[in-house]
Formats: structure tokens, sequence, C-alpha cells
């Protein structure tokens, strides 16, 4: 097997899931995925497209209403014309992420990648043998990107910079002046943007930033989906919005990986995009009234965490432990039976953080904190023993 690919460090949020799915009464909050169902009329269009014999092999590129649905998306929320050619359909949001690193990123090319971020930016940089070079979301920024830091980490082997907001795992939403700054720093220095939007829809204050209308000449790919909006993450649709060109080379690749989508997935997206659209807002408030409910109990417990503004993430400061993330995390399921995601799997920066998620029930959430708190308060140095 190459190394390339054998050398790859899986993300510790798997590594915590795999233990919790061992464990039948551990309380989940590792792992970033709705715990709604899925809204009745999605699931019912998924129903009425296999019964009607969309059974088969589709287009590479999606099928082409949801194309239209997609564009219209990215027209109404970021008012950018966008045709349906400019969209690729993929299997989830992210083979819409991996199809741009390998039309991106060649060999020796560097890649900007957000510290804290998603494990799965670093793990896509080494699949492409392209070398992950690192900017710094600092607590004491708010976990807003800072511009000079970027550009300091810019050098002549450097093509692609990636923007997540609303940020996983920070819940950060970035400004509107931080990605106009962002985008004409890449304009300046000729890089690609990724911006992963797939949170778009669930911003608790104020409104979300798309990066495509500061984007002058085409050098962004925003990736979106309807997995965590419509709580639909079995369903494997993402969709990326880029050049039609890009589009026409995104489409090969998915042939040689995929071949195609799912028809019945695809018409449940199709749904979820046309469709009523109170479901999204209902899951959405749900998880700020979560947010709030967290925040007073970490408060409560005299625990150090950093207020989101959307996704459903909380990053829990857990360095009173004595502990690095992954140790705390480790233990944290062992003896409290209590799955967390470790702060080291998004990077150096919350290498003393846990990652909560907030799609989980009320009382899950405050459980789980009481015996983090507990953790911490066990272990800490103002511990007894
Ligand atoms: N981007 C971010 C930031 C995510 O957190 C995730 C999933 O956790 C994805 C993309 C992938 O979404 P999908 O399930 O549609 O592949």
């Amino acid at each position: 097997m190459v190394p390339r690919i054998t050398e790859i460090q899986g993300s510790g949020i798997r590594e915590i899931m795999a233990m919790a799915l061992q464990k039948p009464s551990v309380i989940r909050l590792e792992v970033g995925e709705p715990d709604f169902d899925t809204p009745s009329h999605i699931v019912e269009a998924a129903c009425q497209a296999l019964k009607s014999g969309s059974t088969r092999y589709i287009s590479n590129t999606g099928l082409a209403p949801l194309r239209q649905a997609a564009a219209r998306f990215f027209e109404t929320s970021t008012g950018v014309a966008t045709t349906p050619d400019q969209i690729l359909v993929t299997h989830g949001a992210i083979l819409s992420l991996a199809t741009a690193w390998h039309l991106l990123v060649d060999e020796g090319d560097e890649v900007l990648i957000p510290d804290p971020g998603w494990p799965n930016y670093t793990m896509l940089t080494r699949l492409v043998r392209g070398v992950p070079r690192f900017y710094q979301l600092t607590p004491q920024s708010d976990f807003q990107p800072n511009t000079a830091q970027i550009e300091s980490q810019i050098g002549p082997r450097t093509k692609l910079m990636v923007l997540c907001s609303p940020s996983n795992p920070t819940g950060q939403v970035y400004g509107e002046s931080v990605i106009r700054n962002i985008l004409s720093l890449a304009r300046e220095r000729d890089l690609y943007v990724v911006s992963d939007e797939i949170y778009s829809n669930i911003v608790f204050e104020g409104s979300h930033t798309s990066a495509l209308p500061y984007d002058t000449d085409d050098r962004t790919v925003v990736v979106h989906g309807v997995s965590k909006s419509y709580a639909m993450t079995g369903f494997r649709v993402g969709f990326t919005r880029a050049t039609a060109d890009y589009v026409v080379q995104g489409a090969k690749l998915q042939e040689a990986l995929v071949s195609c989508g799912t028809a019945a997935s695809q018409a449940a997206a199709l749904a979820a995009l046309e469709g009523p659209q109170d479901c999204v807002r209902e899951m959405r408030d749900v998880y700020r009234q979560r947010r709030d409910l967290a925040c007073d109990e970490l408060t409560r417990h005299g625990l150090g965490f950093w207020r989101p503004h959307g996704a459903f993430y909380l990053l829990i400061d857990i360095a009173p432990s004595g502990m690095d993330g992954r140790e705390f995390a480790l233990k944290l399921i062992d003896e409290k039976n209590v799955a967390v995601a470790p702060g080291p799997t998004f990077g150096q920066v919350s290498r003393s953080f846990i990652r909560i998620s907030l799609a989980s029930s009320e009382d899950n959430i405050k459980t789980g904190i009481e015996r983090i708190a507990e953790m911490v308060n066990d272990r800490g140095p103002h511990s007894d023993g």
C-alpha cells in the first residue's frame, strides 16, 4: 500500500466515536450529526422517486432540476448570478471538497488551512501530496481569521486557501470585512479559495457572509450541501458552485471515483431546497436554545468556553485539568461515559480544548457538561487527590 495513504492520520473524532459505538449507555456529544429526523416531506420525496423508477445511474453532474434549484439557492442567498452549469452535485459535501483538492492542488503545492479546523482539510491535502500550512484562529481574536497572519504564511508554492464559516469546530461566523479582506488578499497573491459554507443556514446572531459576492475573478469554489441544515447526513448530497469549466472537470473526477450520485437522494435534496423552509428555522432555533443552555451550564460550573454564533459546536477549555484535549477525551469516555471530540484533532490552537456537539438532547448536554466539570475538577490543580 502506498505511504501517501497509509501515513494519513484519521480524525480524532472518529477515534472517540468508534469507542462510543462500543458503549451503548454513553452520552454522545462527539459527532457533528443532527439528531433530528429528516423532515417527512423530504423522506417522502425519496420514497416517491424510488417507487417511480429512479433506481438507475444519473448524470455525473447531478439531476438537472437539482442543479437548477442549487443555482437558485446561491443566487438568492448571495445575490450572485449562477447558472445550473456552474453547479456540480456530489456525494456529500466532502466529495465537493475532495474534488476541489484534486482539481486545484498539485504535488508540493501548499494549502492554507485554519487552525483549529475540520481535520478532513489536512487529510485531503496529504491525499493529493500537497503541503498543509496552518493559519491561526485564536480565542484572543475571537477565532476570526487575521489577514496579516494568513499573509505571513503565503509562499511561492501556496495555491489554495480554505475558509469555513460558520466554523467547525469554533462556531464562529466570519465578519463581512474579514471575508472581503481575505478575498482581496487571495486576488493579490493569486490563490484559489475554497469556501466551505455547509453551515451557512445555521447562524444564531447576525447573518452569514458568503465569500461569493467578494470574488471578482472566479477564484472561489463554494461548497454547500443538505446534510446539516436539513438533517440529511445519510442521503449524501452536497454541491459545489464554481465555473462551468471547473464543473466539467469535476464531473470527470466523479465519473472516475463514484460514476454518479444517487437519484433518490438527489430527489430528496431537491424537495429540501424547493420545499418549505420552516424545518431549517425550527432546527436552528433548537440549536440556539441548546447553545444558550450549554453556555449557562458551563458558566454555572466555572468552565472556560467560547460562545458560538453558528453551526452546532462549542469549544470548552479543559487546560485547568492539566491534560491535553485527547487525553481528556479518552479519560472522559472511559471514566464518565461521555464522548466528546478532542481539541488536538482540529489543530495546535485547540490542543487544550474539547469540542461538544449541540446536536444532542438538552438532558445529554446538561449531564455531559456536569461530568466534564467533574473531570476538570477531579484532575485539576485545585483537587485534593
Ligand atoms: N464541511 C464541514 C465543515 C463539515 O463539518 C462536514 C461534516 O461534518 C462536511 C463539510 C461534510 O458534509 P457531508 O456530510 O455533506 O459530506
